[in-house]
């Protein structure tokens, strides 16, 4: 575990988020286990190994248009061409001929293309008459032909050990006719809520509680990332709890995800059991919202200890554990953070030396793209994140945000 740089000393300054991220990814390494699994079952799985194409796709070089396979070298340079049409060439059904000098052959999308023939003609450039074609000048040699091995050549990798499935990817591996692949093993993740005021759905709210919503919000991100998830409930504030549940989970799970209790000052024993039961840092981030974070190891289980807050759950959840799974379950390269520059639509004065996560709405201003505030900001407001459909990522040393200013945003679109 990398993460003696990040003591709990609180002289020590904040830790910033690129550093934090790193340190997380750095001290993690894909899971072992691994499986084979039928193409279908493989979606949002990661391929352990690599997808190695058979053949050739296309397997023959065939008509990317519905018209004529000619010979380039039968074309007049000036005018149009007459040819004889001596057959025709269907997808799936193959013209048997040769096309000779001064012949043409019908052909449809997919075809293969006759021998002889090295070139397509699209039909709505032609003119025909009876059982001859007018080409017209203007042809390039070879054109609108799909060549064998175009898509995908024999021998080569048609899909690297570390990519997660999609729809394209199973159609990838089913057009090679490959019909069962090798994945990892699902990530098993238990998660769980502290907190005495903290109540599970399903029965009325004594004074002062809250629900929970902190494990519906990782239940969801976490089961689109495919994890298999261990839902712990909310455990109280006891150490017996407390350490009876890190146990099972550590038993249980490889990533251990809690929310509440981190940071500093708390009443609460979960940084006390935490840090008696595992090695984990506990790091002030520079990051708003989000500032508290736990992370370490208990057993053989990654431990990630989220701030309380709804919102800052889920921003540090996107920030930092989202990706760390996505290694520990194999994918590689890890997909780039996806941030584009729009106009603020909005103003905004803002502490230096941490990152800020807003919550913003994207909105269209003719041609360009503007961001503006998606609700009140505060780190418990989860109408905030419901609303928006992107972070507005601030740096460290931005102080503040003027309408028309640049800024970056971290569109939800493949993030949630
Ligand atoms: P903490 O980090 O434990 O100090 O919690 C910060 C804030 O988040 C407090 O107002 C908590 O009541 C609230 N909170 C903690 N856990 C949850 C949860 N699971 N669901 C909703 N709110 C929570
Ligand atoms: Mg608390």
């Amino acid at each position: 575990m990398n993460s003696s740089s990040t003591s709990t000393d609180p002289a020590r300054s904040f830790l910033s988020v690129d550093t934090a991220r790193a340190a997380i990814l750095d001290s993690l390494s894909p899971l072992c286990g691994w499986e084979k699994v039928a193409v279908r079952a493989a979606l949002g799985r990661v391929l352990r190994t690599d997808v190695i194409a058979p053949y050739n796709v296309p397997s023959h070089d065939n008509s990317a248009m519905d018209g004529y396979a000619i010979r380039a070298a039968d074309l007049d340079a000036g005018t149009d061409t007459a040819l004889a049409v001596v057959g025709t060439a269907y997808a799936g059904r193959p013209f048997s001929g040769i096309v000779g000098a001064g012949q043409a052959v019908r052909i449809m999308t997919g075809a293969s293309i006759p021998q002889g023939a090295d070139t397509i003609v699209v039909q709505e450039v032609v003119r025909r008459s009876d059982d001859r074609v007018f080409v017209p000048a203007g042809q390039k040699k070879g054109q609108n032909l799909r060549r064998a091995g175009e898509d995908l050549a024999e021998g080569g990798v048609a899909l690297a050990a570390g990519r997660r499935c999609g729809p394209a990817e199973l159609g990838l591996i089913a057009s090679l006719g490959i019909a069962e692949v090798d994945v990892y093993r699902p990530l098993r993740v238990a998660f769980f809520s502290t907190g005495d005021e903290i109540a599970s759905i399903g029965r009325p709210l004594c004074p002062g509680e809250v629900y929970d919503s902190n494990r519906y919000t990782l239940f969801g991100a976490l089961s689109r990332l495919g994890c298999d998830l261990i839902d712990m409930g909310v455990i109280p504030d006891r150490p017996d709890a407390l350490e009876a549940a890190f146990r099972d989970a550590s038993e249980a799970a490889d990533v251990i995800i809690t929310s509440g209790g981190v940071s500093v000052g708390e009443a609460d024993f979960i940084r006390e059991m935490m840090a008696r039961m595992g090695e984990v840092a506990f790091w002030k981030l520079a990051i708003k919202p989000g500032r508290p974070m736990a992370f370490g190891r208990i057993r053989n289980a990654v431990l990630f200890g989220l701030p309380g807050n709804p919102v800052a759950v889920m921003v540090t959840y996107f920030q930092f554990v989202q990706d760390a799974l996505l290694k520990l379950m194999g994918v590689t390269p890890l997909p780039p953070a996806q941030r584009f520059a729009v106009q603020a639509a909005f103003t905004l004065r803002k502490q230096p030396g941490r990152t800020e996560y807003l919550r913003g709405r994207l909105q269209r201003d003719g041609a360009a793209c503007s961001v503006a505030l998606a609700g009140a900001q505060g780190s418990g407001v989860l109408s905030s994140m419901s609303e928006a459909d992107c972070f507005v990522v601030l740096p460290e040393d931005c102080l503040s945000v003027q309408p028309g200013d640049t800024v970056y945003v971290q569109p939800f679109h493949g993030l949630l």
